[in-house]
């Protein structure tokens, strides 16, 4: 796959190898130190948001299982009198493991650690008192009341055994119910769009595609990089020990052109031009997100956050070639309806995300399709060109809450998710010398 991953990128005026270099050396390592400071490491969500397209899978696989087929001694650890005591969301867990036949997800690697220090917590209710004093102007799960705080450096994203139909139909339903598809695959199978179709598209419907093919692209590197190679020490009452690592073989079957109906290549070329999509709305967001205080109530900690932002963004105003989102949306009413076409559909797929049937899987699922749609309204909405033009607004302090633009989920999830797809253009260097160790002769 790698062989054809070379060269222009198609819909901007950049190439991959020059993204390779100025990714791998300049800002994987920034982005990587800036996401795991505090600011950055908490970010709340509701998980537990009903799905609003179909039963839930993983209630559905549970309630299967309480029904039909379950007995309590088939429950690794159950013991009964402490029945009451048992965690709701736990109990559910071992009960799929124990009964869910159809192997669609392996709850128990999808386990997600929820624990945050009595230090933190004190730290996050003083955030919450800052924060509410700020207006919200966009729809973020942050403000209900099921909405928790996840540490994400205790969950990394990585293999969890999401797959079979319940993961399939959340990728078909955002590919072909969401995704402006220019015409069904003929024999309703993979891949779900074929990327020879694209050019009959137009640049928005194509952009559109191939944002979401690109995360598709990320989600599956991260799954291949981090994935379990070996089972020791996994038990079902605790997360999974063992040994994880890169598995080559699973990121060639996902990949390699031979295997994917040629469409493997392109498919990398779309994290690469998710990727620059990102990076110019941080570009645009620039002078605004300078601003911001990054409060976590720990003063040095803060200044540090401020100035890591600072050179970070200064890193990427020197990059050359910025996608250019002007170039889209021209052309009166028509060009309106289809933004805001544009906009529905990503709302959907983002109402998708609370259809994924492992926890994991949706918290990260979430978080980065939160974060390409803060990304999409930054590059899409009129009130980011204003800023643009008169980069004075964004110097004033954004304490004043007319200043306010994004709130704090939308920039924790907007840097998250760049850093997950830095995080993949990396990765993919590691496949790709893995790879040539593989060629060379004995
Ligand atoms: P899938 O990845 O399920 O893809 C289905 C079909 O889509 C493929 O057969 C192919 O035709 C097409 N396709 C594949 N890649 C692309 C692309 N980049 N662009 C366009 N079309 C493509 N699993 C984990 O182990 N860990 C996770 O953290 C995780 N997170 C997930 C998050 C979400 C939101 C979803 C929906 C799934 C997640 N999964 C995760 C599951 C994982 O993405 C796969 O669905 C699963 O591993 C099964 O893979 P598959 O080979 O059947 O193909």
């Amino acid at each position: 796959c790698f062989d054809a991953l070379h060269g222009a990128l198609g819909d901007c005026s950049c190439n991959v190898d020059t993204i390779d270099y100025f990714n791998n050396v300049k800002i994987f390592p920034r982005i990587q130190s800036l996401v795991s400071k505090d600011y950055f490491r908490f970010y709340k969500v509701n998980l537990k948001k009903e799905c609003p397209f179909w039963a839930d899978d993983s209630r559905c696989a549970m309630k299967h299982c309480h029904i039909k087929t379950c007995s309590k001694d088939s429950v690794p650890g159950y013991v009964d009198e402490h029945e009451n005591e048992r965690p709701a969301e736990k109990y559910t867990k071992i009960d799929q493991t124990a009964c869910s036949t159809d192997e669609d997800h392996d709850p128990d690697l999808g386990y997600l650690n929820m624990t945050i220090s009595a230090a933190s917590q004190y730290e996050i209710a003083k955030w919450n008192a800052h924060d509410s004093a700020l207006e919200n102007f966009c729809e973020c799960d942050d403000k209900d009341v099921e909405a928790e705080y996840v540490d994400l450096s205790l969950n990394p994203e990585r293999y969890t055994g999401y797959k079979g139909p319940s993961a399939h139909r959340i990728w078909r339903s955002i590919y072909q119910e969401n995704c402006f598809r220019p015409k069904l695959n003929p024999y309703e199978s993979f891949p779900y769009v074929l990327s020879s179709d694209l050019s009959n598209m137009c640049l928005e419907k194509r952009v559109f595609y191939r944002a979401i093919s690109g995360l598709h692209s990320s989600i599956n590197i991260h799954l291949c990089s981090n994935y379990l190679l070996s089972e020791k020490g996994v038990d079902f009452a605790a997360p999974p020990e063992g040994e994880w690592g890169p598995n080559l073989e699973e990121f060639q079957r996902r990949f390699d052109p031979s295997q994917t109906h040629n469409e493997g290549p392109n498919w990398l070329k779309n994290l690469y031009f998710v990727y620059l999509l990102e990076m110019r709305a941080l570009s645009k967001a620039g002078p605004y997100l300078e601003t911001e205080e990054y409060f976590t109530g720990n003063p040095t900690e803060d200044d540090e956050t401020r100035a890591a932002i600072s050179n970070m963004l200064s890193v990427i105003y020197s990059f050359p070639d910025h996608f250019n989102e002007s170039a889209m949306f021209n052309g009166g009413s028509q060009a309106a309806k289809l933004k805001n076409e544009f906009r529905e559909h990503f709302w959907n797929i983002s109402r998708i995300m609370d259809c994924v049937g492992c926890d994991k899987c949706k918290l990260w699922g979430k978080l980065q399709t939160q974060g390409l749609g803060t990304a999409l309204k930054i590059l899409f909405s009129s009130q980011w060109d204003s800023l643009e033009a008169d980069p004075e607004q964004g110097t004033l302090p954004v304490r004043h809450k007319a200043n306010k633009r994004l709130q704090r989920t939308e920039i924790v999830a907007l840097f998250n998710a760049f850093a997950r797809l830095s995080n993949s253009i990396r990765q993919l260097e590691n496949f790709r010398i893995m790879l040539s160790a593989n060629k060379e002769p004995e």
